[in-house]
């Protein structure tokens, strides 16, 4: 048995690991994370196990013996390097790729300077300065108005980020009198407001029976996993809040994980006025740097409460009780990088390891969380009506076959277009969604077929405004000439569904109606994001055409309608979890209809109206989904009735390729796991950016089947080095 030991624990220098061989005395007390003495260079130093393995790297005869383990209280570090090794033993990929994931990157701190802005007149007086401003248009500084009654102290760069105003208007209302700017020296916490006019919500019975029951488990030390099932706007924030202030009082400590596009000016605002300065954010725009000061606090215990992304997991806390992922089912909980982890597996593991609790939330649960649930593994609750007053909306499906019997050739549907003038007429805003975006404007020719291709990878190029082709895989561009590479004819144009064409399409249709878009491409820039939701709030436009990217977790009161153009185009992809998703978005679309007391309207537009999916999301049905999903998965042995890893094999030399991926599947054929192996055939995407990619699955209903054939085939592949040179070989779970 050999140990893989680091003697400097950061991020740097995590590549550079020692081999030491583990006494005999020692095999079976050693353990990943675990700090030692070695003999090192003619002294002794101290460092971290952390990984141990029964392949010597270098000749045996020529490695020392660890000296002794030094015995100690159990240490931050010893629990990420313990988690890293967790990591890389069930997704693959090698210990210094899970370290790197798990510890953040050391920078210098350095003072920033950040200007408070303090409010000077009363809340209700600014509310009504705010009225005024909005008489007169000045839409920015009544906006800045209204968040400085809620919040009388903030700080400017929130304003001028969140709320998406220029410093000039700060300024202008500095020189009005009612609020006053000063420069001061923070160290870098995330965010510095006090708490304006915030009430505090009492919860109602059924919120409070939940917290009730999170909270006694926790104080007898039952730490099972939850699942809070709730509706969009049934609560759930609030009853993570209730069970967050228990475990704080205890002395304990949390992580809030909330998808990043969620985490909007109110959210962060909801959390400080309750928290106040116990809570620090991260997300991925913030520096290494600044990242490392947050996680810092933590460390020092200087913050209680960190509210992130995925990466918000390794925050280096003393004593974690509570980590809650809100959105569990979003896809953006699992890494795409190596190791390809899933936050929610991550989470439970990290908050064994702390005895801590984990809870999971979510409208519309991943299939995953509720079969666990279901299966008992999980302790389910459910929240089934909104909190406030608002209800939910209607939900009409319209056939677009029949809109094509009856000669409507347009994007909108007659019900649609009807419900747009309605909503228009009464200054109700409308949200147009329209399900992926890589659907949109390719180009074909009319007379050969010929779609026009990336020349590096296997996709169409899509058609942009000012006549440019784009590929949205490698970034590649081209002028739109408007005849067919291939046959030369000039019959050739796009197939319009793009969310720029819906753009166009509403101001020919609806000329006075003013229109945002949101898409990939109108929110590059580092806050573009930001900028168009916070428009779109202040109302300075009647209509958000978007993507997936406004569907999730936005509240606008004011919006009325909305409408999902072509339901179907996200059920169609190659990917098991098609329906998933696709229920997913519909439901959370239909969601931010009738947020406030206004009545909403929903209108999903699709050439499938008997789809499960489609129908169960338009009655915000569920179980009936659910029931229907679990079948087709159980009939089809796909997670999670089954495990299942994927081994994706990529090369630039296709020949090369096609064998490496065949001799991949001979070698795990020999282990005779039992698990079903499937491929390797064609990923579906084949060629990106002029390298090609094939794909070998593997079911079992035993995960760590999985992991063994994983680790022999790593092992395969090791002992095969030259062969596999100039191949990448990456292994995914679900
Ligand atoms: P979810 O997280 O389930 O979407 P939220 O916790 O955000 O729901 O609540 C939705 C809305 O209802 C919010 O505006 C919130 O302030 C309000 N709300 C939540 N709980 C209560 C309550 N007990 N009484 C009154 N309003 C509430
Ligand atoms: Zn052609
Ligand atoms: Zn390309």
């Amino acid at each position: 048995m050999y140990a893989n030991i680091i003697v400097d624990i950061s991020h740097e220098k995590l590549d550079r690991t020692f081999q030491y061989i583990v006494p005999a005395e020692m095999e079976g007390v050693l353990e990943v994370g675990m700090r030692v003495v070695i003999p090192f260079g003619r002294s002794e130093r101290k460092g971290y196990v952390v990984e141990l393995t029964d392949i010597a790297e270098i000749d045996v005869s020529k490695l020392k013996e660890i000296k002794e383990i030094i015995s100690e209280a159990v240490s931050i570090d010893r629990k990420l390097i313990a988690l890293a090794y967790w990591m890389k033993k069930n997704y693959g990929g090698t210990i210094n790729q899970a370290l790197k994931t798990v510890i953040p990157i050391k920078k210098r701190v350095k003072e920033v300077s950040k200007v408070t802005v303090t409010l000077l007149v009363k809340p209700s007086e600014a509310l009504a300065l705010a009225s005024e401003a909005h008489d007169k248009h000045w839409v920015a500084q009544a906006r800045v108005l209204e968040a400085m009654a809620e919040n009388p102290v903030t700080e400017q760069g929130l304003l001028t980020s969140k709320l998406s105003v220029a410093a000039s208007v700060i300024k202008k209302l500095e020189e009005k009198g009612v609020l006053k700017c000063e420069d001061y020296i923070v160290f870098r916490n995330s965010i510095s407001a006090s708490s304006g006019n915030w009430v505090r919500h009492t919860l109602n019975k059924k919120q409070q029976e939940i917290a009730d029951s999170i909270c006694a488990d926790i104080d007898a030390g039952i730490n099972d996993t939850c699942l809070i099932r709730g509706i969009t706007g049934s609560g759930k924030t609030e009853v993570y809040m209730e069970v967050i202030d228990h475990v704080i009082n205890t002395g304990r400590e949390v992580i809030m994980l909330i998808p990043e596009i969620a985490l909007t000016y109110q959210t962060v605002m909801r959390f400080y006025n309750r928290f106040g300065d116990t809570i620090s954010i991260i997300n991925s725009r913030l520096s290494d740097g600044e990242k490392y000061d947050r996680f810092n606090l933590a460390r020092e215990g200087k913050v209680k409460i960190m509210i992130g992304p995925r990466s918000a997991l390794f925050t280096p806390f003393k004593d974690l009780g509570l980590v809650i992922i809100d959105e569990e089912q979003e896809t953006a909980y699992k890494s795409e990088n190596v190791p390809k982890y899933h936050a929610r597996e991550t989470a439970i593991e990290l908050a064994r390891m702390n005895n801590a609790k984990v809870i999971l939330g979510s409208a519309t649960p991943s299939l995953d969380a509720f079969y666990k649930a279901k299966q008992g593994d999980y302790k389910l609750y459910t929240l089934d009506e909104r909190a406030g007053d608002a209800t939910l909306a209607d939900t009409e499906i319209v056939d677009l076959r029949e809109e094509l019997k009856n000669g409507n050739r347009s994007m909108f549907s007659a019900a649609l277009k009807e419900a747009m003038t309605n909503a228009l007429e009464k200054d109700e805003q409308i949200m147009l969604f329209l399900n992926r975006r890589g659907y949109s404007g390719f180009i074909n020719c009319r007379d050969c077929g010929n779609v026009v291709k990336c020349p590096h990878c296997d996709v169409s190029l899509t058609l942009h405004r000012g006549g440019r082709l784009i590929c949205h895989y490698c970034g590649y561009e081209e002028s739109y000439k408007g005849i067919c590479p291939k046959c030369g004819s000039k019959r050739i144009g796009a197939f319009k569904a793009g969310t720029e064409q819906i753009e166009e399409q509403i101001k020919v249709t609806f000329p006075n109606a003013s229109v945002l878009r949101m898409d990939l491409d109108t929110t590059r820039g580092k806050d573009g994001h930001d900028a168009i939701l916070s428009q779109f709030a202040n109302h300075e436009a009647d209509i958000l055409v978007g993507t997936q990217m406004i569907v999730k977790g936005h509240d606008f009161p004011n919006v009325t309608v909305v409408g999902v153009l072509l339901a179907d185009s996200s059920l169609y992809v190659p990917d098991y979890m098609a329906s998933e998703r696709t229920f997913d978005l519909l439901v959370q679309a239909s969601g931010r209809a009738g947020r406030s007391n206004l009545k909403g309207k929903v209108i999903i537009q699709t050439y499938d109206p008997e789809n499960a999916a489609i129908v169960a999301s338009s009655k915000q049905d569920y179980e009936a989904f659910y029931e229907q999903e679990i079948g087709y998965r159980d009939v089809m042995d796909y997670p999670p009735v089954k495990h299942m890893m994927s081994v994706k094999i990529a090369s630039a030399d296709e020949a090369l390729l096609a064998g490496a991926s065949l001799k991949i599947k001979a070698e795990s054929l020999k282990s005779e796991s039992g698990a079903v192996i499937i491929g390797p055939a064609n990923a579906s995407i084949y060629k990106i950016n002029d390298i090609f990619y094939r794909m070998i699955y593997y079911k079992h209903s035993d995960y760590d089947v999985l992991t063994a054939v994983k680790d022999s085939l790593e092992k395969h592949i090791r002992d095969n080095e030259e062969y596999y040179r100039k191949c990448s070989i990456q292994f995914d779970f679900r």
